[in-house]
């Protein structure tokens, strides 16, 4: 069955600890959203999720699926189902998204079994048209040149076509305009399902009037520091973050 748990998870970056003892379980159907302040860990969490080399994990453990994911190669971690769409997607100049987005897929896939050019065509056509992406993106160097708004559709475009067993979003919603967004979150919601799972890392609550998490995480100082319902992302737009800080005793 299909479940991320992370346990007690350290992380440090250049000899710093970021990540100070992260716990945190993802099963399948559910949807996690973790919302905190700017500079507590959290696209760190994304990243020594995904196998990232600066992020160096000390402590903890994370299991996918059942299985050891850091003793897990990053392409491992792709083909067990991991999937990450990065607060910041690098450009590659050079590769275009149709030839990228090809590989993505036939690495997930068995010698032989490579997807057949014209299935992968019209997969690739039906899921921008979906998006909303003009055909012009497919002939593009992967991000060169995207708008923010543009490498964020981008990036929901790889994760409805390598069809992931866990999903992680980092900001998507970071620089989109309503109907981007609006358009990003129907893309999410088309994928949600029993065999499947979100953790949505966010900063503003207005990508939760599209998207309808089962769970709501507050990370601060690089641990979750309260968990509860939508209603909690509520407080959070209302009230923002000193109550918890208070409630903590946290100061800084
Ligand atoms: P968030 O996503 O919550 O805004 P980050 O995980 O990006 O926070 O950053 C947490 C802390 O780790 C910050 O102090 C940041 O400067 C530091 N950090 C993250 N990545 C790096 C990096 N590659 N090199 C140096 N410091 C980093
Ligand atoms: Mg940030
Ligand atoms: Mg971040």
């Amino acid at each position: 069955t299909v479940s991320l748990r992370i346990e007690q998870l350290r992380a440090a970056v250049e000899g710093k600890e970021i990540l100070k003892g992260l716990s945190l379980t993802v099963n399948g159907g559910e949807i996690h959203v973790v919302m905190g302040p700017n500079g507590t860990g959290k696209s760190t969490l994304a990243s020594a999720l995904m196998g990232h080399p600066k992020y160096e994990v000390t402590e903890g453990m994370v299991t996918l699926n059942g299985e050891d994911l850091l003793e897990m190669e990053v392409d491992e971690r792709a083909r067990a189902g991991l999937f990450l769409a990065m607060q910041y997607p690098s450009e590659i100049t050079g590769v275009t998204n149709s030839d990228f987005m090809r590989s993505a897929i036939n690495a997930k896939r068995e010698e032989g079994q490579e997807i057949s050019f014209i299935k992968f065509v019209r997969m690739m056509e039906s899921s921008m048209q979906t998006l909303e992406m003009n055909p012009e993106f497919m002939h593009r160097y992967l991000n060169e040149g995207f708008s923010g708004g543009e490498k964020k559709r981008n990036e929901i475009l790889q994760m409805m076509m390598l069809e992931p067993s866990m999903v992680i979003l980092d900001e998507i919603d970071s620089g989109l305009d309503i109907d981007a967004l609006r358009i990003v979150a129907e893309g999410v919601n088309a994928l949600r399902s029993a065999d499947r799972g979100f953790l949505i890392i966010t900063h503003y609550q207005r990508l939760l009037n599209y998207i309808k998490p089962d769970f709501v995480h507050v990370m601060m100082q690089g641990t979750i520091v309260k968990s509860g319902g939508p209603e909690l992302a509520e407080r959070l737009e209302a009230d923002g973050y000193e109550w918890i800080k208070e409630e903590l005793g946290i100061t800084e």
